[in-house]
């Protein structure tokens, strides 16, 4: 791999003559938030949860199991004091530039609207959002679950409901739809945070027919044979020199 200053420069260079980019993010965008990936530390949970984190934040665990799902969500699913970092900021301001079509996440933490991002597709869903599983009233931010004691519920007395996609529940064909629409618009494509060969990233990649395929992604890095440009550094230093 070329040294790291050698790569900055060519990523400028894809950067400055592109005009339709599509950023596809995964956990990594948020850890260097200080959100850590839930599902990469199942060893950490085993002290204080009977069940996986995968487990817990299933569908059928939900509807069986409200009070725990919602003891390992408060827990290590919602991070109140978490900001957005260099690479959340950056994307932002491509977006006002004109430069950037769209941010597709997987993560639910909410940090690129609070960066500015406009055009987000959350492909897993937002802690942001939460809804009354019986009358539908919803409820913004995430105060209404952290304050709640134990289950959160409506004044109808209906559980509130996260609209986080959650293991066993399909992705909103709506977000999935828009998301290959934009790949397929984009002329870059930079991968950050996840590796471009592992599910979704790994299939929506495919609608993909543009110049420049960029990865920033500190694991599963050689993996990625249709990347022009690599990076294994944090993604918040790279777009922070971008
Ligand atoms: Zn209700």
């Amino acid at each position: 791999m070329e040294k790291y200053h050698e790569r900055l420069v060519k990523f400028k260079e894809i950067a400055a003559n592109s005009e339709n980019i599509v950023f596809f993010g995964g956990a990594g965008v948020s850890t260097e938030s200080g959100i850590p990936d839930f599902r990469s530390q199942d060893g950490l949970y085993n002290q204080s949860y009977k069940h996986s984190p995968e487990t817990i934040i299933s569908k059928s665990f939900f509807y069986r199991n409200t009070s725990e799902f919602y003891r390992f969500y408060k827990d290590k699913m919602l991070y109140k004091g978490a900001r957005p970092n260099p690479a959340h900021i950056k994307l932002a301001e491509l977006e006002r530039d004109g430069k950037l079509l769209a941010v597709i996440t997987q993560n639910i933490d909410n940090l690129h609207q609070e960066a500015g991002s406009k055009n987000v597709l959350e492909l897993h869903g937002s802690v942001h959002r939460n809804f009354c599983q019986d009358c539908g009233r919803a409820f913004a931010g995430i105060d209404v679950i952290l304050d709640a004691e134990d289950v959160p519920r409506c004044a109808c007395g209906g559980i509130i409901k996260p609209d986080v996609v959650l293991y066993e529940e399909p992705l909103a064909p709506d977000i999935l739809e828009k998301s290959i629409k934009a790949i397929e618009q984009a002329d870059t494509l930079i991968i950050g945070g996840t590796s471009l060969v592992v599910y979704p990233a790994a299939g929506l990649v495919n609608y993909f027919h543009g110049k420049h395929i960029v990865v920033i992604n500190k694991a599963q890095i050689s993996a990625n044979s249709r990347a022009e440009l690599l990076f294994d550094e944090n993604i918040g230093k790279v777009f922070g020199d971008l």
